[in-house]
């Protein structure tokens, strides 16, 4: 397959040339048609196989494709979740990345830093959101940022957030979430942990597996 036949508008298409990327990756030929689609996915895969874009690229198209209403200022269409900080810095990277040429607007926020500038920024439109569970939950409770807006939750090395012990975090973000939502779960490998936690969160989703 190439980008083009997956399905990708095409300023996403642009900046994929403009990455100098040819070919979807495996992940991202099975992934990107799934979360086209609309449907929630279950993917094992590992770092370096182009995950990310996997994700990235269709979570893109999906919000360009739409305009909500009465979009507020501090509620995110998307939530990415990652364990470290250097993960949600990478997504959102790549979120720019490959959104340069789309009106959508990332932000990135994680512990270990102040606070404040995250909540300056969290007064302005944020489409996508990337972050990681803990500092989220800090916001949360601030109500420095509005979680009743988000139409697709990406939760990103899955299973390296329940081994830092961020399960407890994670079922109290789900719990600020709509019901009604789009899930993606990316995890390099499945315990019985991570499957209880793909039986709760996911509805009828397809599995992908690189
Ligand atoms: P990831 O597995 O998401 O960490 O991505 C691994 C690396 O592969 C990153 O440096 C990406 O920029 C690169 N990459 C992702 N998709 C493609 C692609 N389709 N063609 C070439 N490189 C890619």
């Amino acid at each position: 397959p190439t980008f083009s036949n997956l399905g990708l508008a095409e300023p996403i298409l642009r900046a994929i040339a403009d990455a100098g990327y040819t070919t979807p990756t495996p992940i991202q030929a099975q992934a990107i048609p799934q979360v086209i689609a609309g449907g929630d996915l279950l993917a094992a895969a590992q770092t370096g196989t182009g995950k990310t874009a996997g994700f990235t690229l269709p979570v893109l198209h999906m919000l360009q494709g739409h305009k909500p209403a009465n979009q507020r200022a501090g509620a995110p269409r998307c939530l990415v979740l990652t364990p470290t900080r250097e993960l949600a810095a990478q997504v959102e990277e790549s979120v720019q990345t490959y959104g340069k040429y789309l009106p959508l607007k990332s932000l990135v926020i994680f512990g270990g830093v102040g606070i404040n500038p995250q909540i300056d920024a969290l007064r302005r439109k944020v489409d996508i959101l990337v972050a990681t569970p803990g500092r989220l939950l800090d916001h949360a409770g601030q109500k420095t940022v509005d979680l009743s807006a988000v139409e697709i939750l990406v939760l990103d090395e899955a299973d390296r957030m329940l081994d830092m012990g961020f399960i407890h975090d994670i079922r109290k973000v789900l719990a600020l979430l709509p019901a009604k939502r789009q899930n993606l779960l990316f995890s390099a490998t499945f315990s019985d942990e991570i499957r209880a936690l793909a039986d709760r969160l996911l509805d009828n989703p397809r599995c992908i597996e690189v």
